[in-house]
């Protein structure tokens, strides 16, 4: 299957959450199992040798962070919003458009030195990237790199991570 049959299964939904944005769904990709699979396929090859574990922030990170962490068999740290972690947690808040949100790490997430890769479905600012790296350099581990389903390039969310190694499967 072709990376552009995979992109097709990306439904844009205007004016979603809020208006002026265009909402990019990937509730028919994970619906077609070929293009599923072959997704996961793609982006495990893009993780190194030497990554030791896969963290990705919820929702939709997990659904692409736990399958890569299954597929290179690599061990999966989640990052949740406030009040979802059960055991002591360290945390970011980082700015939106409109608002701060803040997210969070079980504080014995990652042990010190170990190198994670974090992943997510969409870039868009990087903020909420931005956040997460901060919480796995909290533990006192390394961030390996980031990396995405898809990449909203004209949101120059790279910028506000350039100091890691970025790497997206899709790119807009
Ligand atoms: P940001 O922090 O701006 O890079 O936003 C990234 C987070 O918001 C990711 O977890 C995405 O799931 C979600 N997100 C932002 N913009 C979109 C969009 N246009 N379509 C789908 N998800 C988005």
């Amino acid at each position: 299957m072709q990376l552009e049959e995979i992109r097709g299964l990306i439904r844009d939904v205007p004016d979603f959450p809020k208006p002026g944005i265009i909402f990019k769904d990937i509730t028919p990709l994970l619906l077609h199992q070929a293009a599923l699979a072959r997704t996961i396929e793609l982006m495990a090859e893009r993780v190194a040798d030497d990554v030791d574990v896969i963290v990705a922030p919820e929702a939709r990170g997990f659904i692409f962070g736990v399958a890569l962490a299954l597929a290179t068999k690599r061990g999966f740290v989640p990052i949740r919003k406030p009040g979802k972690l059960p055991y002591e947690t360290n945390s970011v808040t980082y700015d939106l458009e409109y608002g701060q949100d803040t997210v969070h790490m079980h504080v014995d997430g990652l042990a010190k030195g170990q190198k994670a890769l974090l992943v997510d479905d969409v870039l868009a600012t990087g903020g909420t990237m931005g956040a997460c790296a901060q919480l796995v350099q909290a533990c006192g581990a390394e961030v390996h790199g980031c990396l995405f389903f898809m990449e909203l390039t004209f949101l120059n969310g790279r910028d506000r991570l350039a100091d890691f190694r970025l790497d997206t499967l899709i790119e807009e």
